[in-house]
């Protein structure tokens, strides 16, 4: 059971291998006790959703913004997607969570939407999420309730939904694309999957795992990978996230290489709803027009803000 145990996690983690541990074990009684507190937590207000910027390299603009879950719990504190995510995924708990982060980031979509910010939302999906064949009409109905254009949603995926599945989840991605979303491939390079599926399933978009860009500057390899995928997207017509940004030089070799749009700490790290509001406010100019920018916060959130040097 445990060498079951250590293949799931390390199919998860896209490693290869995985050496057991008590804390991979779902059986865990500590986990399982964290499970059984998350409907009652969906209920209430404990899950809240960050928000991380991405800037296109080349001129600083705004690209959108990605969800991120977090668990503010009673007991435990702030507890990060790693720890139950994995848990939630294998329960029938998974969709109202699916169900509750769509509503929640396009919801704030919304709010930002009817103060003049326009910032494209991304969110996270579940491979299992893809397995749910109501899942594109539920998408669909929320885009209507939010008043969204399908256009404004991009929907994050690893590689991995390509090893589970019978074709099913496939079928629900390409309903996915038929609304208009955009599909994006998450953590690329991290999977084993072949690269023709980025023209079947119309991906619009690839996400650098940060393993590679992190360490691009200090490792050749990973520089030639990044290289190679910026390459391989402006072929295929794709655009290519470089997650895990950390510095002013990684974003400077990035804009040299033509990497269309980064994210990572060097930009901001994902905010809470108010702070991700001000941190937009300063910076996308698409506002309206009775909610001016006020002159003395933006030159003072500007001289403070890590991108002053580019
Ligand atoms: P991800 O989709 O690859 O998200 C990016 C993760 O990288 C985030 O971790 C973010 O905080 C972190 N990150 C961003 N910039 C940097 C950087 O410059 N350096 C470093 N070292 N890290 C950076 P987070 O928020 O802990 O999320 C972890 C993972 O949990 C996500 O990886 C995603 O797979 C999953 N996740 C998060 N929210 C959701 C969700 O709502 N639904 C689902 N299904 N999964 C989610
Ligand atoms: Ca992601
Ligand atoms: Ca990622």
């Amino acid at each position: 059971r445990r060498a079951d145990v250590a293949m799931y996690a390390a199919k998860e983690a896209g490693s290869g291998y995985e050496v057991y541990d008590s804390e991979m074990d779902r059986h865990n009684p500590a986990r399982l006790a964290l499970i059984s507190q998350v409907r009652p937590a969906l209920d209430g207000t404990e899950f809240i959703l960050h928000y991380q910027p991405k800037l296109y390299l080349g001129d600083s603009r705004v690209a959108g913004v990605e969800a991120l879950i977090r668990w503010e719990h009673p007991d435990r504190g702030l507890v990060q997607p790693y720890e139950f995510i994995p848990l939630v995924e294998r329960t029938v708990l998974l969709r109202p969570l699916t169900l509750y982060v769509l509503n929640e980031a396009l919801r704030q979509w919304h709010v930002w939407d009817r103060m003049g910010i326009a910032v494209p939302m991304a969110v996270n999906l579940s491979p299992r999420s893809l397995l749910d064949t109501q899942l594109p009409d539920q998408v669909n109905e929320m885009l209507g309730r939010w008043n969204m254009p399908p256009v404004a949603l991009t929907l994050e995926l690893t590689e991995s939904f390509l090893m589970s599945d019978s074709g099913r989840s496939t079928d629900v991605l390409a309903h996915l694309s038929e609304i208009g979303v955009q599909v994006s491939i998450d953590d690329f390079g991290t999977g084993y999957s072949s690269l023709s599926y980025l023209k079947r399933l119309q991906v619009d978009e690839i996400k650098v795992d940060r393993s590679f860009v992190t360490n691009m500057r200090a490792d050749p390899n990973d520089l030639m990978i990044v290289k190679a995928t910026v390459e391989l997207g402006r072929n295929l017509g794709l655009r290519v996230v470089a997650e895990g940004v950390e510095d002013a030089k990684t974003w400077q070799d990035l804009a040299d290489i033509g990497c269309d749009v980064a994210q990572g700490f060097f930009l901001s790290r994902p905010l809470p709803p108010m702070e991700m509001t001000d941190w937009l406010a300063v910076r996308e100019p698409n506002r309206g027009r009775d909610d001016p920018v006020p002159a003395e916060p933006v030159a003072g959130a500007l001289a403070r803000s890590p991108l002053r040097a580019l």
